[in-house]
């Protein structure tokens, strides 16, 4: 019962030709949940997210996991062992997720396609070693059909398109031409609203050279409404995935 509902959910999107739904950071903003947690993807999928988001940090002993921030409690990940992290807990009360775990929990929402954004880390290294990591974990756990790669990184973007050829790798910082990102090799941009704003003719020129448009982090019914009807949006990523879901909903 609900996997039927959650199929026509997921259906009733792809049919519509409305933008689909990412939740930003998984859905967060509802009760037990945090943001990057795993409750946040198990909620994001209940809800019947088309994909969730997360972001990931490589530690300083070389653990890939998942968190947004640079910082937790005042200390930098990237200068932090795993160990040490496990001191520190989300706001809902779990720990930081594993990257390993996070996939883990991720094979069991086979219908919820996965968002992972790689940070940008202190050097072109970095962003390279955590790339490397994080598309090696995403094919081990067969997850590769249904991930898709995000950075503000330049570097990281061009080292996921390498490492993970057929994989979608979407630009997120705003400051390449949609030809620019194409010319990268890349299969998207996932740019802010603003950028947008500041751009109106970006999302059908992008649909012309064949990228994805994807547009962050658009919250609230009213600004989901007009993103939600602008021409070119394939894909939504929001912070309120239950309004979205309703909104789409409700102009069938
Ligand atoms: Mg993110």
């Amino acid at each position: 019962m609900f996997l039927a509902s959650v199929l026509l959910a997921f259906c009733s999107l792809i049919t519509s030709g409305q933008p689909l739904v990412v939740a930003h950071r998984g859905y967060w903003r509802t009760e037990g949940s945090a943001q990057n947690s795993i409750t946040s993807l198990q909620k994001a999928a209940q809800a019947g997210c088309w994909g969730s988001e997360f972001d990931v940090w490589l530690t300083a002993d070389g653990v890939p996991v998942v968190f947004h921030d640079a910082t937790i409690d005042g200390i930098r990940i990237e200068d932090t062992t795993f160990a040490t992290l496990m001191n520190h807990r989300l706001q809902n009360g779990e720990f930081i997720p594993t990257l390993q775990q996070y996939l883990h929990e991720a094979t069991r929402w086979p219908l919820c396609r996965l968002i992972l954004e790689v940070k940008p880390h202190r050097n072109a290294k970095r962003d390279a070693s955590i790339s490397e990591l994080a598309v090696e974990l995403v094919e081990t756990m067969g997850l590769a059909s249904r991930t898709d790669y995000i950075s503000f990184s330049k570097d990281a973007c061009k080292r996921l398109h390498e490492l993970a050829p057929e994989a979608k790798v979407a630009y997120l910082n705003g400051d390449l031409t949609p030809l620019q990102v194409k010319e990268m090799g890349l299969t998207g941009i996932d740019y802010s609203a603003a950028t947008f704003d500041k751009h109106p003719e970006w999302p059908l020129e992008a649909k012309k050279l064949g990228l994805e448009v994807n547009v962050w982090t658009v919250d609230g019914e009213e600004e989901l409404r007009r993103f939600g009807a602008m021409k070119g949006i394939d894909i939504i990523t929001t912070n309120d995935p239950d309004i979205l879901i309703k909104t789409l909903g409700n102009k069938k």
